[in-house]
Parts: structure tokens; C-alpha cells; sequence
């Protein structure tokens, strides 16, 4: 690859291990981290050349060799380090210690807000070589950082498509185009809980831009995620993008993230028109406890209604859904068990589920809160000092549900729900490289170990 000698140079922080569980598969998955590409996407617009290159899941040695071998490194300016999550602290920490004594003279600036943000001194700590820690968005610092001059000022959301040509191996990740930011509605253990909800971006506007993903990509097939934490179209905009979408022509499929109680039915209809073809569902629980415990909903009953009713609609539009459910504090077997019953209930609508159970982010300071809410509802961290040492505390929900028991009751749900199909189906949409093929995802699964796989090998079903 070819970078002009003043490229700025983004590279987003990969992982030692998968998040959850590993095995071949999990180490398969790309997540794009649209974050920092928007801020290269930014620069390149204004002149600066930039590029982005993930550490994935390679060795952090291999990985600045490998920089170093294609000619990325030295870069002129500083190096651009983006945190994606506090999953990828060991990454870093390895990754930071090598480049310093490779390259003593280059600064490294860390971003990646959800990160760095909370307390950057904790972070610093453990990362001593960093020379600069950008705590906020980075819109509004990254022309200052890269010593350019931009002409696209910070806004609420970027006016431009991101450039997906940026990113080293591009054609592998499925492209990103944010629709909005924020959220607002006040989940306890979300991070998104206090920051508003920004306007969706404009039908035309989101259309113009998964038509200029697609030619970034040849108009070969893409599966764009619109990215929201808490996507929330009305029936107007999305029979507006319905319009765009058709009299543009553009036959793109696309998936999207929401609350399970917010999308009328009609809205959907109109949705899958416009090329929505998986939606996931933070449904979290179906127990009236748990919805309380989590603040997720005041009104238990239509919380559990309207979410029947956007299952069912999107089962009638041919939309797969895919429900996140959280074990969270002072799960029992009882409450798991309401979950499961509303889960059979709404079997044929569902494609998959993700099942897990909740884990504190972040160094003490910002886990505190959310720690002590969750100790007076029965769960204790499995290691107190783990928020001090990695940012990540995971916990026992209950007296009843400790963190094995957790494991084995998310293995459990996910089986029940999922089959080896459609595993391959959700994530080979949007997290598998391109072009990933059925016969090899069944060579991971063969090479797998089966008692970590989160799927069903044989095909029995639910869904009668
Ligand atoms: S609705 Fe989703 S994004 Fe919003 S606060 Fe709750 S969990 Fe977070």
C-alpha cells in the first residue's frame, strides 16, 4: 500500500482475546470502528491524506511490524490511537510499549470517548506512553491534533458518507453510515443512558449516502449498518426513504439498532421497502422485575406489548430480528424463566438471540455508581479490583445466578433461539469479512470447541 509521506495515520486498538468467548469464529469478526474513521474521513475530505488500519485480533508485535514492513510507520505526524473498548486496554497497553521503544520520537494521541473519557489519568497509568488523551467526540480536536486545517466544522452529524477507502483491506468490512447519535432514555447500566438523542438524519440525506457507500465499493453488494443506539423513524421519514431509495434505484439491505417499544408497526412495512432486513432489539428482559431493575420501561405492560408488535411486524415483512437480552442483578431462575416464556411465545419472529449477562465498564471511578445500584439489587463483582486493573468487572447477578451460572444460562437462551443457520446469517450480514461463505463458517464450527459454540448444531425448532 502507498501512503503520501504527511498521511495521518488512525490505527484502532484491536484485542488480545474475544470479547466473549473464544473460538474460531469469534476470531473472525471485524468491527469497523466508524468513530475514528469518520475523523479520517474528515481529514481526507480537507486535503490531509489519512488512513485507518485495525489491530483486529493480531499480536500487537506482529501488528507494528507489520506497519513498520508496509511502510506506514514512521508516520510524520502522531500516530492516531483509537480505544474502541476497555476490551481493548491489554491491546493497547503491549501494542503502546513496543511502538515507544520502535519509534521513541512519535507521539501517540489515544481517543475513543467511551475509553478515555471517564478518567483519563486512570488511563494513563496504564498506558504511560501515550502523550495525548482526547476525551471528547475528536471532531472538534482532530484538526488541531493533525496540525490541519479542516473544512468541514464539527456538527451533530457529519455531512459526508463515510469514506470506507481509507480503511486498510476495506472491500473485507461492511460499510457504516451514521443516522444519529445519543440516546437519552435512561437505562441504568447503559452508557448512552444521559447523552440526548440527536435528530435522525433526513431520509434523502441517509439514501444519498448508501448510494455513495455503494460506489465506494464498485456497487458490488453491501450491508451498511445505520448506525443509532436508539433508531427511531417515524412513518413519515421512513416512507420517505422508501421514495429515496426506490427512485434512486438503490437495492441495498441495511441493518439497524433499537428499543423494542418504539417503532410502530406501519413503520416497518415501510422500512423493509427501503432495504431493512435486521433489526436488533434491546428487549433486555421480559420480566416485570427486571424491566424496573433496569429502569428500561415504567409501563411493564406496554413495554412487553409494543415489543410483540414490532416482532410480529417485522415477521410479516420479512425483517430478521435479532433480541438482546441481559441477565442482570437479582436475576433468579424465576425471572429468567418469564424471559424464556415470552421468548417461546415470539419464536417464529426471532432469528437469534445475544444473551449475556451485565458487566460494569470502566477504571472505579466511573464504575462505582452503577456497582453499587446493581449491589443493593443482589450482584457482587466476580474480583473487585478488576475495574482498577482493566476497566471491566464482571459480576454475579444474584445469591441464585453467579457469573458460571450466568455463562451457562446465556449459552442455554442462545441455543434455544438459534440455530446454526442462523447464526451464520446475522453475523456473516454484518460482522463476518465479505464474501465470507457457509462452507467456510462450518470449517470454524468443525474447528470449534462445540461447548463454546452460542448456536445449535442439529435443527430442531421452536418455530412450529
Ligand atoms: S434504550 Fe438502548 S441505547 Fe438507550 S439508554 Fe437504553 S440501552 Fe442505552
Amino acid at each position: 500500500m502507498f501512503n503520501p509521506p504527511n498521511t495521518v495515520l488512525f490505527v484502532s486498538a484491536g484485542l488480545l482475546g474475544p470479547k466473549k468467548r473464544d473460538h474460531a469464529l469469534a476470531r473472525r469478526q471485524l468491527y469497523l470502528n466508524y468513530g475514528a474513521l469518520t475523523l479520517a474521513t474528515a481529514l481526507s475530505h480537507s486535503g490531509h491524506p489519512a488512513r485507518l488500519i485495525h489491530g483486529g485480533h493480531d499480536d500487537p508485535a506482529d501488528f507494528l511490524e507489520r506497519l513498520t514492513r508496509e511502510g506506514m510507520l514512521p508516520c510524520r505526524g502522531p500516530l492516531m490511537l483509537s480505544l474502541p473498548s476497555f476490551y481493548a486496554l491489554g491491546w493497547t497497553k503491549e501494542f503502546c510499549r513496543r511502538f515507544r521503544s520502535a519509534y521513541p520520537d512519535v507521539h501517540i494521541v489515544a481517543g475513543g470517548r467511551w475509553v478515555t473519557g471517564p478518567d483519563p489519568e486512570w488511563l494513563r497509568r496504564h498506558v504511560p506512553e501515550l502523550n495525548e488523551i482526547c476525551t471528547g467526540l475528536g471532531e472538534a480536536d482532530i484538526g488541531r491534533l493533525a496540525g490541519a486545517r479542516l473544512v468541514y466544522p464539527p456538527a451533530a452529524l457529519p455531512g459526508f458518507a463515510l469514506d470506507h477507502r481509507l480503511v486498510d483491506g476495506f472491500q473485507q468490512y461492511q460499510p457504516s453510515i451514521e443516522a444519529s447519535r445519543g440516546c437519552g432514555m435512561g437505562c441504568a447500566f447503559c452508557e448512552e443512558r444521559d447523552v440526548p438523542l440527536t435528530r435522525l438524519r433526513e431520509a434523502a440525506d441517509l439514501t444519498r449516502m448508501i448510494g455513495d457507500v455503494s460506489s465506494q465499493y464498485g456497487h458490488g453488494e453491501i450491508r451498511p449498518y445505520l448506525q443509532s443506539s436508539y433508531f427511531l423513524p417515524n412513518v413519515r421519514w421512513a416512507g420517505r426513504m422508501r421514495e429515496e431509495m426506490s427512485s434512486r434505484g438503490l437495492r441495498v439491505h441495511w441493518r439497524c439498532e433499537t428499543r423494542v417499544d418504539s417503532i410502530k408497526p406501519a413503520t416497518i412495512a415501510h422500512l423493509a421497502a427501503a432495504g431493512l432486513k435486521v433489526i436488533d432489539l434491546g428487549l433486555e428482559t421480559a420480566s416485570p422485575r427486571q424491566i424496573a431493575a433496569m429502569n428500561k420501561s415504567v409501563d411493564v405492560d406496554r413495554y412487553l406489548r409494543s415489543a410483540s408488535d414490532l416482532l410480529r411486524a417485522c415477521e410479516r415483512h420479512g425483517v430478521w430480528v435479532k433480541c438482546n437480552v441481559l441477565l442482570y442483578a437479582g436475576e433468579t431462575a424465576s425471572t429468567v424463566q418469564e424471559t424464556q416464556a415470552w421468548l417461546d411465545q415470539h419464536a417464529t419472529a426471532i432469528k437469534g438471540v445475544s444473551v449475556g449477562p451485565v458487566i460494569v465498564f470502566g477504571p472505579p471511578r466511573q464504575a462505582a455508581p452503577l456497582l453499587e445500584d446493581l449491589g443493593l439489587r443482589g450482584a457482587r463483582p466476580v474480583d473487585s479490583a478488576s475495574a482498577e486493573r482493566s476497566g471491566v468487572s464482571a459480576m454475579h447477578l444474584s445469591n441464585e445466578i453467579g457469573a458460571g451460572e450466568a455463562e451457562a444460562l446465556s449459552l442455554q437462551l442462545s441455543r434455544r433461539y438459534m440455530d446454526a443457520g442462523d447464526y451464520f446469517d446475522l453475523k456473516g450480514f454484518s460482522y463476518y469479512p465479505r464474501g465470507f461463505t457457509r462452507a467456510a463458517f462450518d470449517a470454524d464450527v468443525a474447528a470449534s470447541d462445540p461447548s463454546q459454540l452460542p448456536f445449535r448444531q442439529e435443527q430442531i425448532s421452536l418455530r412450529h
